[in-house]
């Protein structure tokens, strides 16, 4: 008696009509497999290497071999210097076919697909039984992008773009994580074994691995898979340096932190660009704190990040420029550690390196600076800046002040009773590196006055030397202009 599903036909027509792929995706182990490659020129050489790259050992054949092919080859490869014969293509899995003659090409593929093997045409894809996609190799890792041979440069394009996701360090995760497999499946049972994986390249083992701690990474593997309990995991915070502002200045890291981050915690500086990376049901916290008005006090912060990171989530606390330069990053990694949270720390471009590149002004130079001091004009309560102004009056040294604009008159007296010229030069960089970019340039016996007409709201640094007078870019104001339109 056979049974008949009268369901079956249109669940099949439901299925093709989701997806549309023009070949089967397959990853081929090629160790044990007989892969020939016929030609003896550079495609041959580059279909050689990607054998080899592989796990293959290939045979390549033909009547004479390029001196750069035999070079690269020497020992990776089997190289036969002979006309090719039927039967070295017998017994192939794959023959790649690259041979400079198109009539040749045709005879060769028709041989060798009737001898049952599959093959690969150079730049004849009518006559291909499979495609070498665009790859992302990172080793266990490997990612292969085709597009039917419609478009190999858009393939491409797409890769690079996966290729910037992908930690630099995700084989040596993957080979941990393939040294565990086995024991956590022995000792975890099925539901909770999502959980721990979940945890294992989420939280602070993968952080570590990736991070290049390997051996500390496999300890913490080690005693989770001992004490796995499902109900208490503990999350991670990674401290996170968002940058000046433009998203394109994140580190890779940093990008990859806040697409994967459950909750986010970010300053006032973090631009809403950036926060646009992260997922759509990231918890979104802000904690920022204007100057005067502390919106969020430093303790709750951190017992908030605390909190989340003991309820198991992968917290990122985003901080604008870099976390260790007046960022209070190393006082939340301080609370974090004594609360026994893993946290990790990821720099971010900070406000004078960003704000010096966005508006050409170099901060060291040969000629005009051999020092560049980052200063906080920021003092205690209303208090002047408590600094050494002899050594930052020093001639040749570029003085960058964080948080100084109110301070500006303040500190631009010090540094000319100390005996910085009044004549020299400083700039005023407003939004650095983000759209609303301001840059005033004039000189430091100015520098109160320029605050002044500039009319300066946003972030701002002050920097303040000879190589000043190099600032230039977009958002170069002419302050008396702007000064006459403002009134
Ligand atoms: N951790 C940050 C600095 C925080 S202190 C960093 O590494 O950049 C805040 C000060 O940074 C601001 O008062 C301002 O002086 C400076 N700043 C931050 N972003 C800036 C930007 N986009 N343009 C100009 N100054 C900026």
């Amino acid at each position: 008696m056979s049974l008949t599903f009268p369901q079956s036909k249109s669940l099949k027509q439901k299925r093709l009509s989701i997806s549309n792929m023009q070949h089967f995706p397959a990853f081929i182990d090629l160790a044990s497999r007989r892969t020939v490659i016929l030609g003896g020129g550079e495609a041959a050489l580059a279909k050689a290497r990607l054998v080899i790259a592989a796990g293959g050992k290939p045979v390549a054949i033909a009547p004479q071999f390029d001196e750069a092919l035999r070079d690269a080859l020497d020992g990776d490869a089997e190289l036969l210097e002979a006309a090719p014969v039927r039967a070295d293509v017998a017994d192939a899995a794959l023959v790649f076919i690259a041979l400079p003659d198109d009539a040749a090409a045709t005879r060769w593929a028709r041989i060798a697909k009737a001898e049952g093997a599959l093959v690969n045409v150079v730049d004849r894809p009518e006559l291909c039984d499979f495609q070498t996609p665009a790859i992302v190799d990172r080793g266990r890792l490997t990612i292969a992008i085709s597009s039917a041979g419609a478009g190999p440069v858009f393939a491409r394009a797409i890769r690079e773009k996966i290729e910037a996701l992908i930690p630099a360090r995700a084989d040596a995760l993957l080979g941990l994580a393939a040294r565990y497999r086995e024991t956590v499946k022995a000792k975890i049972s099925a539901p909770s074994r999502r959980r721990f994986w979940e945890n294992f390249f989420k939280g602070p083992i993968a952080a570590r691995a990736l991070a290049g701690d390997d051996r500390g990474a496999n300890d913490l593997a080690l005693a989770a898979v001992n004490r796995f309990d499902a109900d208490e995991e503990q999350g991670v915070v990674h401290i996170v340096g968002a940058g000046p502002g433009d998203p394109d200045l994140l580190t890779l890291r940093a990008l990859r932190l806040i697409q994967s981050a459950d909750v986010i915690l970010f300053d006032r500086l973090v631009s809403d660009d950036i926060l646009n990376l992260a997922r759509r049901d990231a918890e979104r916290v802000f904690v920022g704190k204007a100057k005067s008005d502390h919106a969020v006090p430093q303790d709750e912060i951190e017992a908030r990040m605390i909190a989340f990171a003991r309820a198991g989530k992968t917290v990122v606390r985003l901080k604008g420029g870099d976390p260790f330069v007046f960022g209070r990053g190393g006082e939340e990694q301080d609370a974090l550690r004594a609360a026994g949270i893993d946290v990790f720390v990821t720099p971010g471009i900070t406000a004078a390196t960003g704000c010096a590149a966005a508006a050409s002004l170099p901060l060291t130079h040969r000629d005009d600076a051999q020092a560049v001091t980052f200063v906080t004009g920021h003092g205690k309560g209303d208090a002047d800046p408590a600094l050494d102004w002899t050594a930052l009056a020093a001639l040749k040294n570029t003085l960058v002040v964080y948080m100084g604009v109110s301070k500006a008159g303040v500190i631009a007296a010090r540094l000319i009773d100390h005996g910085r010229a009044p004549s020299t030069p400083a700039a005023i960089i407003e939004n650095g590196t983000r759209a609303d970019q301001v840059i005033v340039k004039g000189t430091l016996g100015s520098l109160s006055a320029l605050v002044d007409e500039a009319n300066i709201k946003g972030p701002a640094l002050l920097v303040i030397g000879e190589v000043a007078a190099r600032a230039d870019g977009v958002g170069l104001v002419d302050v008396a202009a702007r000064a006459k339109r403002a009134a």
